[in-house]
């Protein structure tokens, strides 16, 4: 058995010989997706779009706890519409695709297929938006989005991805502004309590901002190869849109105003960083909460009487208490299985043989850890309750000590530019994009973010770069 659990696992890379490589094993061979026939684009094969939906309801029902309904807008944006926002079209406009024909018809004028929403839900929302008793008014959609990607990586980088947006409209800038920071602390609560990523809130820096925001905030996760991943950004769209796009509310005192609108997104790149933030050289490892299967009930020894109906007892029993469980009695060798679920990332698996059955018992093998350990099956599902939020617990701690392991507090450009070859540095900066171009240029990095209640500079301390005076403290990483 030990032979074939060998071969079995080096089908996968190692993680510290060639990260890249052993994150394209991983998806491909765990069945979360597959390339398809249009260059950049991916299938989501079931096993990664069972996650997804796992990760969906989860957002959907915080979204809706603060009031915010689901719609669905068209994919097709003409473009005098996507062009009436100057900074948005020249951000956007590079990675947009084009529909011209339709039939055998050259269109009169073309479309674009949505690379984001803004555009057209800022022209609806200016017809459906007359009064202050209209707002706030506050949409999400679930959807796919496409952008033009010249190098495609699976759930990271590609043309074609799965989304959610939101869109609110607010009668002042306050509300927006407060909305913007709701949605942001929302993702993270949704990242640390399901996907246990320990995340960095801030906002983004002028230059890499959404193009037309007056503000972007953002999440950051470190990846084991030490690189930054955003995970989702929640915009201030200030009242640029609704000029643009003239969303316009007669007050309560009878005066036309603009509208302070608001947009926060999180895609299928999430996944990406869930399998970059916990796989192993084993291959996946699933976080328990939005596992597509939480635990597997394996029957040892099949052809002795009782071992069948039992797992398939066990399994039920579970199914009905609400866990996601599935029993493996396909035709194949316990090693075989074992393998096969630890790349799949299961969080647990129990293996029931004859001489488990008669003392009641099953012997249980947490993914996070390895560990093996017996569970009586009197209580079961209480017991696996609470191995679940351990794991939980443990996936969540080690990420961020991982974190914390490879994070640089740099206050010489020397500490800089080596903490960066590692992982995040934090350091005082002058907040110049010039200054900011230029370390980009040298070291292959971009700012982070600079970090919620953890942004104002040391006293009298300088930019490590170009030694002006610090306005800010600042996370520098290399990004995904
Ligand atoms: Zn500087």
């Amino acid at each position: 058995m030990a032979k074939n659990n060998e071969t079995f696992v080096t089908q996968i890379a190692r993680r510290d010989m060639d990260f890249p490589q052993w994150y394209t094993d991983v998806v491909l061979k765990t069945d979360m997706v597959d390339y398809s026939d249009v260059r950049g684009c991916m299938v989501i094969k079931a096993y990664g779009y069972t996650l997804w939906e796992q990760m969906q309801q989860k957002m959907d029902a915080r979204f809706k706890k603060t009031g915010h309904k689901n719609a669905y807008f068209p994919m097709l944006i003409p473009e005098s519409l996507l062009t009436k926002e100057a900074e948005h079209v020249e951000g956007f406009a590079p990675e947009c695709a084009w529909v011209t024909y339709g039939g055998s018809e050259k269109l009169a004028e073309r479309l674009a297929i949505r690379p984001t929403s803004e555009t057209i839900i800022c022209s609806m929302y200016s017809r459906w938006i007359q009064s202050y008793r209209d707002l706030p008014l506050k949409l999400n959609q679930w959807c796919n989005v496409m952008r033009w990607e010249k190098t495609s990586r699976p759930f990271l980088r590609t043309c074609a991805f799965l989304w959610q947006e939101g869109h609110t409209a607010h009668a002042t800038f306050d509300e927006a502004q407060a909305e913007t920071l709701q949605q942001l602390d929302c993702y993270r609560d949704f990242m640390e309590n399901e996907l246990a990523i320990p995340v960095i809130l801030g906002r983004k820096t002028e230059k890499e901002k959404f193009a037309g925001a007056y503000a972007t905030y953002t999440l950051e996760a470190m990846m084991q190869d030490g690189k930054a991943l955003q995970m989702g950004t929640s915009h201030n769209l200030g009242d640029h849109f609704a000029r643009a796009y003239n969303i316009q509310y007669l007050s309560k005192e009878g005066k036309l105003e603009y509208c302070y609108t608001t947009s926060w997104g999180t895609s299928t790149r999430m996944i990406g960083g869930l399998i970059m933030v916990h796989g192993d050289d084993r291959g996946l490892v699933m976080p328990p909460r939005v596992a597509p299967i939480q635990v597997v009930v394996l029957p040892i020894a099949m052809h002795k009487e009782g071992v069948l109906s039992k797992a398939a007892e066990i399994t039920e029993k579970l199914r009905a208490a609400g866990f996601r469980v599935e029993m493996d009695d396909r035709d194949q060798s316990p090693g075989w299985k074992f393998n096969e679920w630890e790349m799949k990332g299961v969080p647990c698996r129990i293996e029931v043989g004859p001489r488990d059955i008669e003392q009641g018992v099953g012997k249980c093998v947490r993914r996070d850890t390895l560990e093996k350990f017996t569970l009586p099956m009197e209580g079961l599902g209480d017991a696996l309750t609470a191995l679940l939020d351990d794991i939980h617990a443990t996936m969540f701690r080690k990420a961020l000590a991982f974190r914390e392991q490879k994070t640089v507090r740099a206050s010489t450009y020397e500490e800089l530019k080596a903490g960066i070859q590692n992982g995040f540095v934090l350091t005082n900066w002058c907040g110049e994009t010039e200054c900011e171009n230029a370390i980009k240029a040298d070291c292959n990095a971009t700012t982070r973010c600079m970090p919620f209640g953890a942004d104002e500079p040391d006293e009298g301390a300088v930019c490590p770069h170009c030694g002006k005076p610090a306005k800010t403290k600042i996370y520098f990483a290399k990004a995904y």
